[in-house]
């Protein structure tokens, strides 16, 4: 069946305002997205805050629903918090690490979550080891093996990485974790929406989303997963009384679902929002749009390989919507902001947000056009002739 373009665009407000290939940063929000916050934040105007959650309370519950239902996992496993890097540093930070301890991750992972492994290793004692890539740029599952021994006590991965098209084996590195007992926390911010993602299947442990990416939700929406019988072992950095209940002038318990990870005031219209951006992605199912991403990235990557001056940079063996290249002679600022006077979005990813892995390529950035499935061909096309454009200039 035929991807039904015109609905696509004709329910994305700004579909026809910009060329948006900046997926990846923030998407386009769909009209249902936008009028679950409008609608929600007029009752609140009207009614009062509290009393406005209160009317809302079935569909705000519903937002644990479609998070779980969207990656394979229980309701109670999910908690719903303002951005993919606090739910995962709430996972992370959670961790009770000793001394010697060693803590796996991926040559591409991403500069918060490092910053954090560093933080909490020097703090602990614990050591970061990143695991070695295979010939194809991923990270490699027998190296990861290679390494496994009784010290290690995290392995933590991205699996989309924030810089190109590469999606790492998360799987595998999975059955790895499995078979050594280790935990495993996936930062699954860029494939969440994007691509199939199920926590049986991956086998991870913990697993962070955000809702702005390819879940086209409200900017200030995320969320965790943690596996039913890892939450009771980790006790979350930072409580309150969401968290927590105070039982006794001395005492506290900690509430034994995933929402012992949040806090608890939030922002209630972008929760809404979050769910339905999470409904509106299953009402197109997940293979669709990732069958649709996938040959949309390929058309840009074949068409940009042409263009003289123009490398492109992904790697993997599977590759994403998100794809990256760099332009002979012309700096990524200046490309960026080429082809913003033309309304065609993109950003560039600098080092510092995947140090290790653009230290390896020796590069210090690229340009990231991220595609999604309500972008068009004719996009795609027009896109390219303004990168030929500003190469031949
Ligand atoms: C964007 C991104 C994040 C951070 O997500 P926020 O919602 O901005 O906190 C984490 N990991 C990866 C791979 C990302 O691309």
């Amino acid at each position: 069946m035929a991807f039904d373009i015109s609905r696509a665009r004709s329910e994305t407000p700004g579909a026809d305002e910009v060329l948006h290939f900046n997926n990846a940063g923030s998407s386009l929000m769909p009209q249902s997205v936008l009028d679950a916050q409008i609608d929600h934040l007029r009752l609140e105007a009207r009614i009062g805050g509290y009393e406005a959650a209160a009317v809302a309370a079935d569909r705000v519950e519903h937002v644990y629903d479609a998070a779980a239902s969207i990656i394979g996992a229980q309701p109670d496993e999910i908690a719903v918090i303002e951005n993919a890097t606090r739910a995962w540093d709430m996972a992370f930070y959670s961790i009770p690490f000793q001394p010697g301890d060693r803590i796996l991750t991926a040559r591409a992972e991403y500069g918060s979550n490092y910053i954090a492994l560093l933080q909490v290793a020097a703090r602990t004692g614990a050591t970061v080891e990143p695991v070695p890539n295979d010939e194809h740029g991923q990270l490699s599952v027998a190296a990861l093996r290679e390494m496994i021994d009784d010290r290690v006590r995290l392995i933590a991965i991205t699996h989309v990485p924030t810089n190109g098209g590469l999606v790492n084996p998360a799987a595998e590195v999975g059955a790895v974790a499995r078979e050594a007992g280790v935990l495993y926390l996936l930062d699954a911010c860029q494939s969440v929406g994007q691509l199939p993602v199920d926590v049986e299947a991956i086998g991870c442990d913990m697993l962070s989303a955000t809702g702005r990416k390819y879940l086209r939700g409200p900017r200030g929406t995320g969320f965790l997963y943690v596996r039913r019988d890892v939450i009771p072992t980790l006790e979350p950095p930072f409580l309150d009384n969401h968290a927590a209940t105070w039982t006794a002038p001395d005492q506290y318990t900690v509430r034994d679902d995933a929402r012992r990870f949040e806090n608890w005031e939030t922002n209630y219209a972008a929760k809404l929002g979050l769910g339905a951006a999470l409904d509106y992605a299953s009402s197109w199912g997940i293979e669709v749009t990732w069958e649709r991403i996938k040959a949309l990235a390929e058309r840009l990557r074949a068409a940009l390989a042409d263009v003289p001056g123009v490398v492109v940079r992904d790697l993997g063996v599977e590759r994403c919507g998100i794809v990256t290249f760099t332009v002979g002679g012309v700096g990524g600022q200046v490309v960026k902001e080429r082809l913003a006077a033309q309304s065609i979005n993109v950003t560039v990813s600098r080092t510092p947000s995947t140090r290790l892995d653009m230290e390896d390529r020796g590069l210090s950035e690229v340009v990231r056009a991220s595609v999604h499935y309500f972008n068009s061909e004719a996009e795609v096309d027009r896109f390219v002739e303004a990168i030929d454009g500003l190469s031949r200039s």
